[in-house]
Parts: structure tokens; C-alpha cells; sequence
């Protein structure tokens, strides 16, 4: 799993290969994403930030307003701006990776989707994946050693 999981920006400068597997995949289909992204969603594979290597290039930290009101950083390439992973509530252990930066985007899969409240019309959701109005208890959806991961880096 943990093979393949390597990816970068679009000018090609910054370069990063994840560790192990993602502890979850949010697929986030809030206002947020969709006008951060320019997209209908956003894929974003939540790992432990020592479990990122970056082999080459250095993304840095653009601040950008947020409905909640809690502080959201997306690092971004220097040269051509690639958004490769966001910080949220300025958690500095904790990173949301891009799943579209992967060389092999299909790599990664959403395991839930959350804010379908302005999901787009058109964006029809596979039954087997749950599927949230906001948000949910990842008490609730997340499997255990993912769990154990959580409480390691954020107690
Ligand atoms: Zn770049
Ligand atoms: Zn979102």
C-alpha cells in the first residue's frame, strides 16, 4: 500500500513520497473546497506529517479565510502554486494530502464524504461509502489502528 504513494506539484520542483497508507480520506464537498479547488470536491488523505517525505522542493503555507472560523493553511509550491496538502486548525502533526497531487490518484480512495449538503447535483455517491449532511464521529467510522494513529499525534 505504502508503495506508489509518491507524487508532486505541476511544475514538478516539489516532490513527496507518503510513508505508509493514510490513516482516513475525507472527500469534502463543502463551499470551502469547492472554492479552493475551483472543483466540485476535494480529496484529502489525512496522514501524519513525520510520514511525508519530501524529496525535493519546499511547499509553503498560504493562509485562506474559512466558514468555521478555524485557521486553514494550504502548502503550496513556490514556482507554480500546486496546493499539496493543507494544515487545518494549525494542527502541525496532522496533514491533509491532496489525493489529485499522487502520481497514481486512484491509489486512494474516499472513505467518507462529508458536507453533501452543497454537494453538486450532478456528483452522484457511491451507496457503499458513508456519506455525511456535515460531519461525523470518526470515533464512529474509523478503523481502529487508524484511531491509535490519531491519539499518537493529537492525544
Ligand atoms: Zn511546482
Ligand atoms: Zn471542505
Amino acid at each position: 500500500m505504502s508503495d506508489g504513494l509518491e507524487g508532486g506539484c505541476a511544475c514538478g520542483s516539489v516532490r513527496y513520497r507518503l510513508g505508509s497508507a493514510p490513516m482516513f480520506v475525507h472527500c469534502c464537498h463543502c463551499r470551502d473546497c469547492q472554492r479552493q479547488t475551483g472543483s466540485a470536491f476535494v480529496l484529502n488523505a489525512m496522514i501524519e506529517t513525520d510520514r511525508i517525505a519530501l524529496l525535493s522542493g519546499d511547499p509553503k503555507p498560504v493562509s485562506v479565510p474559512t466558514e468555521s472560523g478555524r485557521p486553514h493553511d494550504i502548502h503550496r509550491c513556490p514556482h507554480c502554486q500546486t496546493a499539496l496538502w493543507s494544515d487545518y486548525g494549525r494542527r502541525p502533526q496532522l496533514r491533509f494530502v491532496r489525493v489529485g497531487t499522487l502520481d497514481n490518484p486512484a491509489a486512494l480512495s474516499p472513505d467518507v464524504h462529508i458536507f453533501t449538503r452543497s454537494k453538486l447535483p450532478w456528483v452522484t455517491l457511491p451507496k457503499e461509502v458513508p456519506a455525511f449532511e456535515v460531519y461525523y464521529d470518526p470515533q464512529k467510522l474509523w478503523p481502529t489502528a487508524s484511531l491509535e494513529r490519531r491519539r499518537a499525534i493529537l492525544g
